[in-house]
C-alpha cells in the first residue's frame, strides 16, 4: 500500500461527503475542514482494513472503499472518525494495547445517540450488544471487559475488520505549527461553541451525542463576575471617554494625528490592610486573591502599603509574589493612616482591602477611596469613600 495526494476527483468526493454531514450536523464545520486527506492505494490483493482512518494529527487516510461508498456512509465515516479524535481517543490510549482500545472507542461511540449517522456506517461496525457488553458505557469499561481471544463475555464474533479505524501518529500536524492536542483542542472549541449556538437557537440538547451535550452544558455555563470586580474594572481604572489632542493616539493614518485618550489610568494605590485581626482571623488568603484581581485589572505596577495601624511597607507590585516578605503588621488597626501616605505619596485613587474593622478619618482624605470590605457585617465606612459590596469570590 502507498499513499498519494488526492486528485480533484476524490475532494469531490470528499466534499460531498462534508456537504451530507454538515447538512444534519452543521457544527462539524471546524472538524470537517480541520482534516488532511490521504489517500491510500491498496496492491490487487492488499486487503483494506477499514474505508478510512484517522491519527491524532487530523490525517484523515481514505481508500477505494471509502469512495466507492454512497455519500451518506461517507458522511457517516467522517463523523465517526470525528468522534475518535474529539473524544480524545487517541489521548486516552495511554499504555493499552491500541487495537483493542480501537475497539473500544468504537463501542463507546456506537450507543443510542452517539452518532447522528450511526445507521449509515458500513455493514459490519461492532456496539456493545455485539459482544454481550452494556450500552453506555467509557472506553476503559469496554477495554477492562472486551475479551478478543475467546470465552466468557464480551467475545469478538469477527476480530478481522475491527479496531482499524484510528492510528497512533507519526507526525504532527504538517499544515501548521501547533501539536496534534493544540488542534484537537481548537477544532473541539469550535464544535462546541457552534453547537451551544444551536442550543441557544432553540435546538433540544438532547438531540447531541452524549459527549458533546457535556461540553455544550459547560459552555453556557453563566460565568460568576463579582459586582466589585466588574466596578473595579468598568471604572476605576478605565480610561476616559474624553478624547483630547494632547495625548495623541499611537497608531496614526496617514500622517494624520488622532486624539487620544485625556486621562492616563487612574494613578492607584491599594493599601492592605495587615491588622491582627486579617492576619489571624483566616481571611488573608481572601485578601491576597482581592489583591490578585486588582493586578489584573491595573495590568501594570501598583503600589501597595501594608498597613495595621502604622504603614510598614510600601512596594511597587506587579505580581503577587512581589509581596512576599512584605505583608507585615499584626498589630491594632487604622487604615486611615495607609491612606494619608498614599495621598501624601500622589495617590489619586486608594483602593482599601479590609475586613472593614478599623475607624476611619472623619474627612475625606483629597483623593478618591475605594473600599472593599472582606466582612460585609463590619460597620459601613463614611459616606466620603466608595463602599464596593462584597458579593463573590474572585472566579
Ligand atoms: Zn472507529
Amino acid at each position: 500500500m502507498k499513499t498519494s495526494e488526492p486528485t480533484s476527483e476524490h475532494l469531490q468526493k470528499l466534499a460531498e461527503a462534508r456537504r451530507v454531514l454538515l447538512y444534519k450536523c452543521p457544527y462539524y464545520a471546524t472538524a470537517v475542514y480541520a482534516f488532511r486527506p490521504v489517500v491510500e492505494i491498496y496492491e490487487p490483493g492488499e486487503q483494506i482494513q477499514y474505508p478510512c482512518a484517522v491519527d491524532a494529527s487530523w490525517n484523515l487516510f481514505i481508500n477505494e472503499e471509502f469512495f466507492e461508498a454512497p455519500p451518506s456512509t461517507r458522511a457517516a465515516l467522517l463523523e465517526h472518525e470525528i468522534g475518535h479524535l474529539l473524544r480524545r481517543h487517541p489521548e486516552r490510549l495511554r499504555m493499552r494495547e491500541p487495537q483493542k482500545w480501537n475497539i473500544a472507542g468504537d463501542l463507546e461511540m456506537h450507543n443510542t445517540g452517539g452518532l447522528e449517522f450511526f445507521n449509515d456506517l458500513p455493514a459490519g461496525v461492532c456496539y456493545p450488544k455485539l459482544f454481550g457488553l452494556p450500552e453506555g458505557k467509557t472506553a476503559e469499561y469496554y477495554y477492562e471487559h472486551l475479551d478478543l481471544d475467546g470465552g466468557g463475555g464480551g467475545k469478538n464474533p469477527d476480530n478481522d475488520n475491527h479496531g482499524h479505524c484510528f492510528r497512533e501518529s507519526d507526525k504532527n500536524d504538517p499544515d501548521g505549527d501547533d501539536s496534534s492536542g493544540q488542534k484537537t483542542e481548537r477544532v473541539s472549541a469550535g464544535v462546541t461553541i457552534a453547537a451551544a449556538e444551536e442550543v441557544r437557537n432553540g435546538k433540544d440538547i438532547g438531540s447531541f451525542p452524549s459527549w458533546l451535550q457535556i461540553a455544550i452544558e459547560e459552555y453556557l455555563k453563566p460565568v460568576h463576575i463579582p459586582q466589585w470586580k466588574r466596578y473595579l474594572q468598568n471604572t476605576l481604572f478605565a480610561r476616559s471617554p474624553e478624547r483630547s489632542f494632547h495625548r495623541p493616539a499611537r497608531r496614526s493614518f496617514g500622517g494624520f494625528i488622532l486624539p487620544g485618550n485625556k486621562a492616563p489610568i487612574a494613578q492607584a494605590a491599594i493599601v492592605l490592610d495587615t491588622s491582627g485581626s486579617v492576619l489571624m482571623g483566616g481571611i488573608l488568603d481572601e485578601v491576597f486573591s482581592h489583591t490578585k484581581a486588582l493586578l489584573d485589572v491595573c495590568a501594570k505596577p501598583v503600589v501597595i502599603y501594608a498597613c495595621d495601624a502604622e504603614v510598614h511597607s510600601k512596594t511597587s507590585v506587579k505580581k503577587l509574589s512581589d509581596l512576599e516578605g512584605k505583608v507585615i503588621g499584626g498589630g491594632g488597626t487604622d487604615m486611615g493612616a495607609g491612606i494619608r501616605r498614599a495621598v501624601k505619596d500622589g495617590a489619586k485613587t486608594v483602593v482599601v482591602l479590609t475586613d472593614g474593622y478599623t475607624p476611619w478619618p472623619e474627612h475625606s482624605p483629597g483623593a478618591r477611596v475605594v473600599i472593599l470590605r472582606i466582612d460585609p457585617n463590619s460597620p459601613p465606612p463614611p459616606r466620603w469613600a466608595v463602599d464596593v459590596p462584597y458579593d463573590g469570590p474572585t472566579s
